[in-house]
């Protein structure tokens, strides 16, 4: 019984990558053409970068330490020239790239928004995957901090839109790097003096990444760690005003907020302002938005300095948050399912959606299945129980019989006490009013 030629091995896709079939998937494009509609309505257009950059755009734009650089990047050697490239695991960095490359900034500053996959090579789990999709906002070329609240503004506007509560948003100011650099010496000799209370993790990042040593989970040294030199203190007036800025017009728009002075966001670029949007109801994958001001990036990349302020938000999970919250999955809308009695007559038929198409109806047609009959569509039946599940409003039903007499019947399938009605195949290039007037 067992197959004398064995079948090659079945084929799975890469771990930590998913597929997105519908109904997902409307929920994917429903979510897409919310984030369209309000960028739009804040004067943000679309940029699309290449999925594939050199490796050192990251190396120098994310920061060698950082934990993406370091350990999450998708990089190989393209095989015809020994370049190494990186997919991208994330787009701020292409996109400073490319409008470095194509001088994008000569006539003004820019407001752009992307949507796309990235990809990191992390331990798969609930809201954290290889290939995940972010949407992101960047303001290339602006320095006052009325673009930085209007970034934070538009996403605010994107949640209460999507439906989602419950999100809270933190925000920190990290000033300019003279000002990050004083904060690290006198942490350096703050955790130097306090020596023997550091653990071993922390005596290693003393000279590696002194910052990092505040990330300590350690609850034996939490005091110390609270007790350390906050950057704040060595904020400069010019920052504590740009920070004011930012908080005033948030005020002025009812976005609540909690200032988080050890919010630092893992990338190296970002310097004042920088926020995430983060929820309780997602474990330990709550940040669904992060960003901030990277005025520096540009010149790390090479290119001339200029301003910059962004955010990405992870698709996968605000739409878990959706989902968590108990927000009504959409479903696609479907007006019309077509009937069809016999193999004949699909010439006819087909022609005839075609004017119900024109006028903006979705019309979905029966077709015959795997191991299809030459002959048959299939059993009413069977084609009604199939018009039922696609969720149509209406079923079309072309009979032989009505045909010949070009007539059509006109099915509410979800009214069951409605009678099927006949109406001539005329009729259906008006079929509002087939609908409106006959039907009921
Ligand atoms: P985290 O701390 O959760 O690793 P991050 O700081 O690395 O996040 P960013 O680089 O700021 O994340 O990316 C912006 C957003 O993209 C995150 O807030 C998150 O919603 C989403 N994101 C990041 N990494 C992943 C991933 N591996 N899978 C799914 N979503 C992700
Ligand atoms: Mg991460």
């Amino acid at each position: 019984m067992t197959d004398a030629v064995s079948r090659p091995p079945k084929l799975v896709g890469v771990k930590g990558m998913n597929d997105i079939f519908p109904p997902e998937s409307i929920w994917w494009e429903q979510l897409e053409q919310h984030v369209r509609s309000e960028m739009g309505a804040f004067g943000y257009l679309n940029v699309r970068t290449p999925i594939v950059e050199p490796t050192p755009l990251f190396v120098r734009g994310l920061g060698q330490n950082t934990d993406v650089v370091d350990k999450e990047m998708y990089s190989f050697v393209d095989r015809l020239n020994g370049e190494s490239l990186t997919l991208r695991p994330e787009n701020t960095a292409g996109l400073v790239r490319a409008a470095s490359e194509h001088s994008l900034l000569h006539d003004g500053p820019k407001r752009l928004f992307y949507m796309g996959p990235m990809f990191r090579h992390e331990r798969p789990q609930r809201g954290r995957y290889r290939q995940f999709h972010q949407v992101g906002a960047e303001a290339l070329g602006f320095s006052g901090y009325e673009v930085d609240a209007e970034l934070i503004v538009l996403a605010h506007r994107l949640w209460k839109r999507l439906g989602l509560t419950g999100v809270t948003l933190e925000i920190n100011c990290l000033g300019q790097p003279n000002e990050r650099l004083a904060h690290k010496a006198a942490l350096v000799a703050y955790f130097t003096q306090h020596r023997s209370e550091l653990d071993e993790d922390s005596l290693r990042r003393l000279t590696t990444n002194p910052l990092r040593i505040l990330d300590t989970k350690n609850p034996h040294m939490q005091t110390l760690v609270n007790e350390a030199p906050k950057l704040i203190e060595f904020l400069g007036a010019p920052s504590h005003a740009f920070f004011d800025g930012v908080k005033a017009i948030l005020s002025a728009h009812d976005v609540a907020f909690t200032i988080n002075p050890r919010l630092v966001r893992g990338l190296d670029y970002y310097n004042l302002t920088v926020f995430e949007f983060v929820t309780d109801q997602l474990g330990a994958q709550g940040t669904i938005c992060g960003g901030g001001r990277y005025d520096y990036l540009f010149q790390e990349v090479g290119g001339k300095a200029a301003p910059a302020v962004g955010w990405a938000l992870g698709v996968e999970r605000v739409l878990e948050l959706l989902k968590v919250q108990g927000v009504a999955q959409p479903s696609a809308h479907v007006d019309i399912y077509a009937v069809i009695e016999s193999v004949a007559q699909l010439p006819v038929v087909m022609a005839c959606l075609q004017k119900l198409r024109d006028q903006g109806l979705v019309v979905y047609m029966h077709a015959r299945g795997q191991g299809a009959d030459d002959q048959s569509m299939g059993s009413m039946k069977s084609q009604f129980k199939r018009a039922d599940a696609s969720g149509a409003q209406y079923a079309l039903v072309f009979g032989v019989d009505e045909l010949q007499r070009h007539m059509v019947g006109v099915k509410n399938l979800r009214d069951r006490a409605a009678p099927q009605i006949e109406v001539s195949l005329d009729a259906l290039v008006q079929w509002r009013a087939v609908v409106e007037n006959r039907s009921q």
